[in-house]
């Protein structure tokens, strides 16, 4: 947004949140389908334009375009249902000795303007309109999004589209606003600003926390949603890496995908040296070896993937497996994988960093309580894998059992790597993988990220937000004295009381 300051942007996104958070469930559901058909008018363009920003192939591009229109319609099925509010009522009772109880009623309302920041990974699915975007507009928050600098006219396009949405639905222009100022400043601006009430950001360890720290130092603190990345670990049981043919080639695919630009990467495997893990390991190698180096996201996150690859080879004990190939251009990352004991993999804090980009860290282990102390000496992550037979699994119940000490998503015989938006979906683990990990940032319930429950006590029913009314025509399931149920309630404004 040209010419306006933050305190410009955030005094229009509180005005915006003034009107908009009244706005009803089924209007807000249309704005959300508006803004889906919007995106797709954008035609074909917008993936040719992202792409010639990222360097990310159309077919994928036209994918994350697909999810993230799905997303919206997503939020818009959950406003439509109308259950997530969590409409609870707990009738008074003027009988009750020695004191009577009151009336309460409590449901989730959103809490204010939410600042953005766009991912590089994802230009779309987790950019502009992307699921944090998608999920602050459904619960009634007006949003900032900072675009991130490495793909500013796919940004620019998919405001536009955002903008018109605002426009055919007839809501407050402000309701959504884009800042492009690429400085570190502008963001921390907008973080610090007392009008914004939460921030959700992708990215960096270094971005996310000190977002994190700066918004904690203010007069009142408001929560930051960051995603700051993860080694994914994956635990390969002796049985499956002696007897399955397919496994290298899949890890290898995984780790290779996108190259390596996923916060859901394979960084690190770890495995029993037993019989069949040397003849494993030659597999595996064979075929990361294959891969040519592949075009990165910016110049900035190749180079730090070069400077991460370097240190963590270097480090005391690790092998590498592959013959290096040597990159072209400055924006090309080249495959890596390694080989370390489990003492040395321990012992070392910065082989348990995310190196961004297609590498994976393999970590050899004498015996299951070697690799219990591996599983045991990693910080938060996102995902956590297990591979094994279907006989072996049950054995290692204790090894699973810690992997899910240390993750939001524990993955059985599948790759980590491909987050599906559903209901049930946990993209957000301990930190530092994330920095609340009680909160998703994909799949619908990402929208409690933006929204506090308020309980109304003795209140008049014509006062009451239509869904804590005693009457319910909108049909939704709440729960009434430790009940749940299904009511009628008029459809109600408030701002009409
Ligand atoms: P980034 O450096 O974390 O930047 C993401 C956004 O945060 C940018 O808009 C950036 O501002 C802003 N930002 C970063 N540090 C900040 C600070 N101290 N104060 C205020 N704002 C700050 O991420 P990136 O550029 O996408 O990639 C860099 C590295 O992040 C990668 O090499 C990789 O390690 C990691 N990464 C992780 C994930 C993941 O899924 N967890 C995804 C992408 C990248 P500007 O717009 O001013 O640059």
């Amino acid at each position: 947004m040209s010419g306006l300051s933050e305190d410009d942007v955030l005094q229009r996104a509180d005005k915006a949140f003034q009107v908009y958070r009244y706005i009803s469930a089924q209007k807000r559901a249309a704005f959300l389908h508006a803004i889906a058909a919007e995106i797709d008018n954008l035609t074909d363009d917008l993936i040719r334009i992202a792409a010639e920003e990222t360097c990310l192939p159309e077919a994928r591009l036209k994918n994350e375009r697909g999810r993230t229109t799905n997303q919206l319609k997503a939020f818009a099925q959950l406003l439509q249902a109308g259950d997530w509010v969590q409409a609870t009522i707990d009738t008074g009772d003027t009988e009750r000795k020695p004191l009577p109880r009151p009336d309460l009623r409590k449901m989730l309302f959103p809490i204010g303007p939410v600042v953005v920041f766009g991912a590089s990974n994802f230009p779309l699915a987790f950019s502009t309109a992307g699921g944090d975007t998608a999920s602050a507009l459904a619960s009634g928050c007006t949003v900032v999004v900072k675009s991130h600098p490495a793909h500013p006219r796919t940004s620019a396009l998919v405001s536009s589209a955002i903008r018109e949405a605002i426009r055919q639905c007839g809501l407050p222009g402000d309701i959504f606003q884009e800042v492009s100022d690429t400085s570190i400043e502008a963001g921390q601006r907008l973080v610090q600003h007392r009008l914004t009430k939460a921030v959700a950001f992708t990215g960096s360890f270094q971005g996310g926390k000190a977002l994190f720290d700066l918004a904690g130092k203010r007069e009142e603190p408001i929560p930051v949603y960051a995603e700051m990345g993860s080694i994914n670990p994956v635990v390969l049981l002796p049985g499956i890496v002696r007897e399955s043919d397919t496994l290298p080639a899949t890890l290898a695919s995984s780790i290779l995908l996108g190259v390596g630009q996923f916060c859901t990467n394979p960084g690190l495997l770890i495995a029993l040296d037993t019989d069949g893990f040397t003849s494993f390991l030659h597999k595996l190698a064979a075929e990361m070896a294959q891969a040519s180096p592949g075009n990165m996201l910016h110049t900035g996150i190749a180079a730090a993937y070069k400077h991460k690859k370097s240190e963590a080879l270097h480090q005391k004990g690790v092998h590498t497996l592959i013959q290096e190939k040597t990159d072209t251009t400055e924006r090309q990352g080249a495959p890596a994988l390694a080989l370390v004991d489990a003492r040395d993999f321990i012992a070392n804090p910065i082989l348990k960093e995310e190196v961004f980009g297609p590498y994976s860290l393999i970590v050899k282990c004498e015996d299951e309580e070697e690799l219990k102390r591996v599983v045991q000496s990693l910080k938060g992550q996102l995902t956590a894998t297990v591979f094994g037979l279907p006989q072996e699994l049950p054995v290692y119940r204790e090894v699973i059992g810690l992997l899910q000490t240390r993750c939001g998503r524990l993955i059985c015989n599948g790759v980590p790597t491909g987050v599906e938006v559903t209901k049930a979906m946990q993209h957000g683990g301990p930190y530092p993988s994330s920095t609340d990990s009680k909160f998703t940032s994909v799949g619908t319930d990402a929208i409690y990220r933006f929204v506090r429950p308020v309980c109304f006590q003795d209140f008049p029913e014509a006062l009451l937000p239509p869904e804590l009314q005693n009457k319910n025509e909108l049909n939704i399931w709440r729960c009434v004295n430790n009940t749940w149920t299904r009511a009628a309630i008029q459809t109600f404004n408030l701002q009409q009381a």
